[in-house]
C-alpha cells in the first residue's frame, strides 16, 4: 500500500450471483479490443470508476489490434465461440466512428481444394445451423461467382457466411472507448503498470509508470503480455505469443474501379493454411503455413525500444515464399501484383486455443480477459463485465474458464508445446476425438503397463492416457451384430467397442475410471457446505452415496457430481473437472471448517462392471458384498484381498457393479486380482468407446457435453435430482421460478431411424428450420440403435415427435424415444444375484 492510499475491503464478486457494488475501483490493463470492450460494457452495467491504462499511445497501442487485417468467421466447433463471436459483429455493427461503419459484413467464403475439405466444410456447414448462423454450401461456380478473382478449377466447394466479415480493429477500439468515455471512464496511454499491490489476498492498485491507482479490481487484458501481468500477483496465464505473416499486395487490375473497402466476401483456403480479403483494389492475404514462431513474453520489446509497435517483428520473406505460391495458384490475379506492405505481427494462443477467462481464486480482484480473437473480442468484453458485475458470466465459459487447466498445463513446456500446435493446426481438419500428439504421454493410471500388455489403443483426456478399446478383445466382436459407423465416425472406431459393450452386459468388465476427477471434503462444516451447494439432501448416515448438481446463482448446472459420506464428516465427490474445484474452493469458508483435496492423481478407480461382478469382487474379498449387506447408492471401506479399497456401488454404464478406488501405489496390484478373480467369469477389460454407447444406452447424461449451466435440472432430465423441500442450495429460489414458468426446451432421446451414427453437435431440424442440436451420439449395441441426445424445444419433445438429423449435409430422420433405452426398470443394476 502506498502511504495515505486508504485501506478498503469491498465487498467482491464470489462467482456465484452476488452482485459487486458498482462504485468499486476497477483498473483495467491495456487499451487492446478486450480492454475497451470490457471498460465500455462495465460502464454501461453502472460502473463509475474505471481507469484504463495502456503502456503504448492511445489508440493504436501497438498491440494486437493495432495492426490485424479483422477477418472475422464466426462457425466455430464450440458453440460459446460462435456466439461470442456472434454478438462482436452485432455490437460491431451499432458502433459509430468519424471514418466509417467498424464492421464490414462482406460475408465470408471457405473453399475446398480436397474431398476430405468439402465433407468438412459440410460439417461445419451443420456446425452454423446448430448454433443458429445462416450458411450455404456452394458449387466451385458459385464460389467463383462471389469471388471472381478464384480460379474455380482449383476448388471443389465452398461454405458461405453471409453475416461474417471485416472488423475494423482500431475503429471499434476508439468507439468502444468513446462509449465508455461517456461513461466516466478514464483512459491513460504512455502508462506502463509494473506491479500489482495486494494485501491479504487481494487486489489494492496498480504500480506503475503513471504512479499508483487504487484498485479493488484490476482486469488484464494485457493480450500476449498476459503471463507478465499474471506473475505480478503469482498467477500463471498459459499463453504462447507466436508470430503470424500477413501481406498486403499493390492493386490489382481487375479491381482497377472499386472504390469501396471490401465488395468480395473474405475467403479462407485452409488447405494452404491461408486467408484473403480485399483491400479496395488490393488484396491482403495472411499465411498460418509456416512452422510456428513462438517468442517469450519478456522479450517483446516496449513501446519506447520497439522499432514500429512491440507487437511487429521483422518480416521473414522465406517463410511466406509457398504460402504466396499458393495464394496465386488459388487466385491468379495476384501473380501481377507485388507486396506494398508486410508484417508479421504477434497474437496469442493457449494449449486448447480458447480464451482465458476469470478471477483468480488466490487474489480476489484479480481477472483476467486475454487469449482473444478480434473475432470474439467484444463477446469477451460483454461477458467479463457481466461476470464481474453479476457473479455470472450471462453465457456458459466452460470452454474459456481460466481453471479449466490441470496444473501441468499451465507449465512452460506445456504451454510452449500446445501453443505451437494450436498454431500449427489452426486449419486442420481436425477430429472431434483426435487425441494430442504431444505431450504424451503425460499423465497414466497405476493400470498402464497391463493396459499395454492387453493392446490398449489409448486417446487422451485432460493429459491421462484412456484405453479406448483393446486388441486383445478382437475375438469378441465376431459373429456379433457390430454395424460400423461412417467413414468419420470410424475413425477412432473399432469392432471391439462394439464386442467390449456386449461382453460387459454379458459377463464382467474393467473399466479403467482413474481420469475421473475426485476430491475429498472433510471437516465439521463439510456437510452444511455441501448441502448449500447441492440440490440433494446429503445429510444422510454415512455409507450412503447420492447423485447430485450443483448449480450456479441462476439455476443452471454447474456440474452434476457424486458424493459419498463416507464418515460423518468427510465425502468423497466424484466430479467433472478442474472448475469443480475451483467452485468448491471459492465456496468454502476459509476458517478451516472445510477442506478440500483433490485426491485424483494419488488414487485410481476400477469400474467392476457386469452380471458377473458381484462374484469375482466377491472371490477376491472377504467383505461380503451381497445385495442385502451392499446396497445400491452405498459405499463402503472394503479389502481385496490386501489392498484397501473404497468401494461405491453405482455404474455409469448401467450394470451391476462397483466403483472401487484405491491409492496409486496399490492400483496395479488391485488389477491384477481383479483380473485373477475374473478369469473364471470370462473377464475383459474394456474401454472408453464401450462406455460411451453403455451410458446412452442408459441415458446417463454427460456435463459439458450434455449439459452446463444454461440449463436446468429439469430441462435437463435431472429434476431427481433435485430435493424441493430442502433447506436453502445455491440457485433454489431461480430453480423455483423456473420451475414455475416450465421448461421452454428438453434434453430428448432419439434413435435415429436408419441406424446413422453421429459424434455430437450436428443440427435436428423440424419442417425444415434448425430447432436443436445433438449434444452425443453413439451406437447402443444393446438395443440396436444409433442413439442420439438433443435439445429441442418442448413442442417437438414428445415421444414419438419426428426429426431430421443433419449430418454431412444429409438429413437423417430420428424419433424421440422413451428413456433410457436399455433396462428402464434398473434391474441389472439393482441386481441381488
Ligand atoms: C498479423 C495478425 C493478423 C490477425 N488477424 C486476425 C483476424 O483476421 N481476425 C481475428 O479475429 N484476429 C486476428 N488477429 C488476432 C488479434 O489481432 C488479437 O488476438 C487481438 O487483437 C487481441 O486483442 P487484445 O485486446 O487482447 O490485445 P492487444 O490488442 O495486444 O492489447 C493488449 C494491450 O495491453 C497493453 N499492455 C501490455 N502490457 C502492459 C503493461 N504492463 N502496462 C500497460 N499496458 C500494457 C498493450 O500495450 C496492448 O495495447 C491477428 C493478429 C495478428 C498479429
Amino acid at each position: 500500500m502506498p502511504p495515505g492510499a486508504v485501506q478498503r475491503v469491498p465487498h467482491l464478486p464470489d462467482q456465484s450471483g452476488v452482485a459487486v457494488p458498482a462504485n468499486a475501483k476497477v483498473v483495467i490493463v491495456g487499451a487492446g479490443l478486450v480492454g475497451c470492450a470490457v471498460a465500455q460494457h462495465l460502464a454501461e452495467l453502472g460502473w463509475t470508476d474505471i481507469t484504463v491504462v495502456d503502456q503504448g499511445p492511445l489508440f493504436t497501442t501497438g498491440g494486437s489490434s493495432s495492426h490485424a487485417p479483422g477477418l472475422v468467421f464466426q462457425t466455430n466447433p464450440s458453440q460459446m465461440m460462435t456466439r461470442l463471436a456472434s454478438y462482436t459483429i452485432e455490437h460491431f455493427s451499432g458502433l459509430e466512428h468519424d471514418e466509417g461503419p467498424c464492421f464490414l459484413p462482406a460475408g465470408s467464403i471457405e473453399v475446398a481444394a480436397t474431398p476430405e475439405r468439402l465433407e468438412w466444410l459440410k460439417l461445419r456447414h451443420g456446425l452454423a445451423s446448430s448454433w443458429g448462423v445462416d450458411s450455404n454450401l456452394l458449387n466451385p461456380q458459385q464460389v467463383s461467382e462471389r469471388i471472381p478473382l478464384v480460379d474455380s478449377a482449383k476448388v471443389l466447394g465452398g461454405l458461405h457466411v453471409p453475416s461474417d466479415g471485416i472488423a475494423k480493429a482500431v475503429r471499434a477500439v476508439e468507439a468502444m472507448a468513446s462509449r465508455a468515455s461517456k461513461q466516466g471512464v478514464r483512459f491513460r496511454g504512455d502508462t506502463t503498470v509494473t506491479g500489482i499491490a495486494v494485501d491479504e489476498a487481494r487486489v489494492r492498485g496498480v504500480e506503475g509508470s503513471g504512479g499508483f491507482i487504487e484498485a479493488d479490481l484490476v482486469v488484464s487484458c494485457a493480450g500476449m503480455w498476459g503471463p507478465l501481468i499474471g506473475r505480478m500477483v503469482g498467477m500463471r496465464i498459459p499463453l504462447l505469443p507466436v508470430q503470424h505473416q500477413y501481406v498486403r499486395t499493390s492493386a490489382l487490375n481487375e479491381l482497377a474501379d472499386e472504390s469501396q473497402e471490401i465488395t468480395h466476401p473474405i475467403l479462407r483456403h485452409q488447405d494452404s493454411a491461408l486467408y484473403f480479403r480485399q483491400l479496395q483494389n488490393c488484396y491482403g492475404v495472411g499465411s498460418y503455413q509456416h512452422s510456428p514462431l513462438p517468442v517469450q513474453p519478456e522479450t517483446i520489446l516496449s513501446p519506447a525500444d520497439a522499432p514500429l509497435m512491440p507487437s511487429l517483428m521483422p518480416f521473414t520473406e522465406d517463410d511466406f515464399k509457398q504460402a504466396w505460391a499458393d495464394a496465386i495458384e488459388l487466385v491468379p490475379a495476384l501473380a501481377e501484383t507485388s507486396w506494398e506492405d508486410s508484417l508479421n505481427g504477434l497474437f496469442s494462443f493457449t494449449p486448447d486455443g480458447l480464451p482465458l477467462i476469470g478471477e483468480s481464486r488466490a487474489v480476489r480482484g484479480f481477472w483476467v480477459a486475454e487469449a482473444v480473437w478480434v473475432t470474439h473480442s467484444a463477446g469477451v468484453g460483454k461477458v467479463t463485465a457481466q461476470w464481474i458485475a453479476d457473479g455470472t458470466p450471462g453465457m456458459d465459459l466452460r470452454e474459456c474458464d481460466i481453471y479449466r487447466f490441470e496444473p501441468f498445463a499451465t507449465s512452460p513446456s506445456y504451454v510452449d508445446a500446445r501453443g505451437r500446435t494450436q498454431y500449427d493446426e489452426v486449419y486442420d481438419v481436425i477430429h472431434p476425438m483426435q487425441p494430442l500428439a504431444e505431450p504424451r504421454p503425460l499423465r497414466v493410471s497405476p493400470f498402464y503397463r497391463r493396459q499395454q500388455e492387453l493392446g490398449a489403443s489409448f486417446l487422451e483426456f485432460s493429459g491421462w492416457e484412456r484405453p479406448q478399446w483393446y486388441y486383445a478383445n478382437e475375438p469378441l466382436s465376431e459373429g456379433r451384430d457390430v454395424p460400423a459407423p461412417g467413414e468419420w465416425a470410424a475413425r477412432f472406431w473399432s469392432p471391439m467397442v462394439g464386442g467390449e459393450h456386449l461382453v460387459t452386459r454379458e459377463r464382467v468388465a474393467m473399466f479403467d475410471m482413474t481420469s475421473l476427477k475426485r476430491a475429498e471434503v472433510r471437516g465439521r462444516g463439510a456437510l452444511g457446505f455441501l448441502q448449500r451447494l447441492c440440490t440433494s439432501d446429503l445429510d444422510r448416515r454415512p455409507g450412503y452415496v447420492t447423485y447430485t448438481l450443483m448449480l450456479d446463482a441462476h439455476a443452471g448446472i454447474r456440474s452434476d457430481i457424486t458424493v459419498a459420506r463416507l464418515a460423518h464428516d468427510r465425502f468423497q465427490l466424484g466430479l467433472n473437472g478442474p472448475r469443480d474445484i475451483d467452485w468448491l474452493e471459492r465456496h468454502a469458508a476459509d476458517d478451516g471448517s472445510v477442506v478440500i483435496t483433490d485426491i485424483t492423481s494419488g488414487t485410481c478407480c476400477i469400474g467392476l462392471w457386469g452380471p458377473d461382478a458381484r462374484k469375482v469382487v466377491q472371490s477376491a474379498s472377504q467383505d461380503s458384498f451381497s445385495h442385502e449387506d451392499f446396497g445400491f447408492f452405498r459405499a463402503k471401506d472394503v479389502f481385496i484381498e490386501e489392498v484397501p479399497v473404497v468401494a461405491l456401488r453405482l455404474s455409469y454404464v448401467g450394470e451391476l457393479g462397483w466403483e472401487l478406488y484405491t491409492s496409486a501405489d496399490l492400483g496395479l496390484r488391485l488389477w491384477d486380482l481383479l483380473w485373477r478373480a475374473g478369469r473364471p467369469f470370462g473377464i475383459i477389460a474394456a474401454g472408453r468407446g464401450a462406455f460411451a454407447g453403455m451410458r446412452l444406452e442408459k441415458g446417463y447424461r454427460s456435463w459439458g457435453l450434455d449439459m452446463w449451466t444454461e440449463h436446468d435440472p429439469y430441462e435437463a432430465g435431472l429434476g431427481f435430482a433435485v430435493k424441493e423441500d430442502k433447506a436453502e442450495f445455491l440457485g433454489a429460489p431461480v430453480l423455483r421460478a423456473r420451475k414455475e414458468e416450465g421448461p421452454r426446451r428438453k434434453l430428448c432421446c432419439l434413435t435415429i431411424d436408419d441406424k446413422t451414427v453421429v459424434m455430437g453437435k450436428e443440427p435436428v431440424f423440424s419442417n425444415g428450420e434448425a430447432v436443436g442440436f445433438v449434444t452425443s451420439g453413439a451406437y447402443g449395441y444393446s438395443v440396436g440403435h444409433s442413439i442420439a441426445y438433443a435439445w429441442l424445444p418442448v413442442e417437438l419433445a414428445g415421444l414419438g415427435s419426428k426429426v431430421d438429423i443433419e449430418y454431412f449435409a444429409q438429413r437423417h430422420t430420428a424419433t424421440v424415444s422413451e428413456e433410457p433405452l436399455f433396462d428402464p426398470e434398473m434391474k441389472r443394476m439393482r441386481s441381488a444375484e
